[in-house]
């Protein structure tokens, strides 16, 4: 399962050093590219033609950046500014897809990071979607509805003009859910006078969503979860799981565990996290997370008989099988892994992008822990994402059951896929290589397919 830290193959390390070099000070960017550039080994050894056609430094250069102005009132009259990206990195396999982050820690190099992840992320999903992301170091913490409102509709003001169902089509991610894309989708539908559904999915049920699109990432990680312990003979019953988060991705991801017979006996926010032996209650954690846009620890002043409420304490140092990092990337570092593996935690499977620090991750793979990466796990979000553009086109809505099999379905298949490449180029059992090798090779060929460009 592990394979040994052989560092970068030489012209892998030439690319690498080009890209901290051109893009200096966004160290998530480069953590992300060196990830995937590690798994690359066995794939430039046995496919020259991608580096006679440049294809990895091509692919490791956003195709376009842009970053805007996105001044708004808020509700005392006062001028508020914040600072708006869209990188579209790669549009080889279809228009550029993924979704916005509006968190104060944005900036170009986190949104860099979240796009290029994009790109192998959806042609692992199989359908035709090229990678993108954006955002705003905008904080929506604390706002009201209106300056919400107002915030998006400024945001979509610049944006809409690289928009289009055929050219970029956003979505959600940490801080943007249906009540932003519904501001954001209403600004785009009185700029341009076109009511062109396909231009953002996430979008509400009644003005052109699609069923699922809320719990996908959430249902998808458990289901991809339910293939991984089926490639080991075993199943949800009976499991231990902590999911890190208490967001769109945690609360549908708890959702799914317990609905296959496992028991999530632990979330979190920023604040701390909750211990409910007997399994969190779902019903309250949406009331109080969905509803209310609470805290935690309010969930535990609810049910002060039976949960416990710990702040300033990582999450990791809960005793479970498996874990579900699906808050924020980087939340889980070697400290977490080493109390996971100590606990005998048996799986980690990542909700959130690139949760995992490089030294957990290589902690996993040392201690013989299955590891899987967030560009697989996560897919299902955007994999529902196609499925919603694939309903805009034929203008149809389809029933939540059959929404719902298409992406276990998907989920499956990434699996397969993922084990399958991982075998096939000598790294049986790795998952972040199966992903890595997978999702790149598609997005080779047809660039190479495509020529220069
Ligand atoms: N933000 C999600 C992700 O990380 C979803 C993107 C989308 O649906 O376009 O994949």
């Amino acid at each position: 399962m592990s394979r040994p830290h052989e560092g970068l193959e030489e012209s892998l390390q030439k690319i690498y050093d080009e890209v901290t070099g051109r893009n200096p000070g966004e160290t998530e960017f480069h953590q992300a590219v060196y990830e995937v550039l590690e798994s690359l080994r066995p794939v430039v050894a046995k496919h020259p033609e991608y580096a006679d056609a440049a294809v990895i430094r091509r692919l490791c250069e956003p195709e376009r950046q842009v970053i805007f102005r996105v001044p708004w009132v808020d509700d005392e009259g006062a001028v508020r500014l914040n600072r708006g990206f869209r990188v579209e990195f790669n549009s080889a396999l279809g228009p550029y897809k993924g979704g916005l982050r509006f968190h104060p820690s944005v900036y170009l190099g986190i949104v860099k990071f979240l796009g290029f992840e994009q790109i192998f992320k959806n042609s692992l999903t199989g359908m035709p979607i090229g990678g993108a992301k954006g955002g705003s170091d905008f904080d929506p913490k604390g706002r009201s509805v209106n300056e919400v409102m107002r915030f998006c509709q400024s945001f979509m003001t610049e944006l809409y003009r690289h928009l289009g169902e055929h050219t970029d089509v956003p979505a959600g991610d940490i801080g943007v859910g249906t009540r932003e894309i519904g501001f954001l989708f209403g600004q785009y539908k009185r700029i341009t006078n076109r009511y062109e559904s396909g231009v953002l999915t996430g979008k509400g049920l009644t003005w052109g969503g699609s069923q699922v699109r809320t719990e996908a990432t959430g249902y998808g990680a458990a289901f991809f979860v339910t293939e991984v312990l089926a490639a080991r003979g075993e199943s949800f019953d009976g499991k231990k799981v902590v999911v890190s988060g208490s967001g769109n991705v945690a609360i549908y991801a708890i959702e799914k565990v317990h609905q296959l017979g496992g028991t999530v006996v632990a979330c979190s926010d920023s604040g701390g996290y909750v211990v409910e032996p007997g399994g969190i209650d779902l019903e309250l954690l949406k009331e109080i997370k969905e509803v209310r846009r609470g805290r935690i620890s309010e969930y535990a002043e609810k049910r002060s008989d039976t949960a416990r409420y710990v702040s300033d304490s990582p999450i990791w140092e809960v005793p479970c099988d498996i874990a579900l990092p699906c808050a924020t990337q980087n939340e889980l570092d070697a400290d977490g892994a080493a109390a996971l593996i100590g606990n005998g935690c048996q799986i980690i499977a990542e909700g959130a992008n690139m949760p995992c620090t490089p030294k957990a991750v290589e902690a996993f793979a040392e201690a013989g822990v299955t590891f899987a990466p967030g560009k697989a796990v996560n897919a299902g979000g955007v994999a529902t994402s196609a499925l919603e553009m694939q309903q805009n086109a034929s203008r149809e809505a389809w029933l939540f059951e059959d929404t719902e099999e298409r992406l276990a379905q998907i989920m499956r298949r990434i699996h397969d896929r993922c084990l399958h490449t991982a075998d096939d180029y000598g790294r049986p059992g790795n998952y972040v290589d199966g992903a890595n090798i997978a999702g790149f090779i598609q997005v080779a060929d047809a660039m190479l397919a495509l020529g220069v460009i």
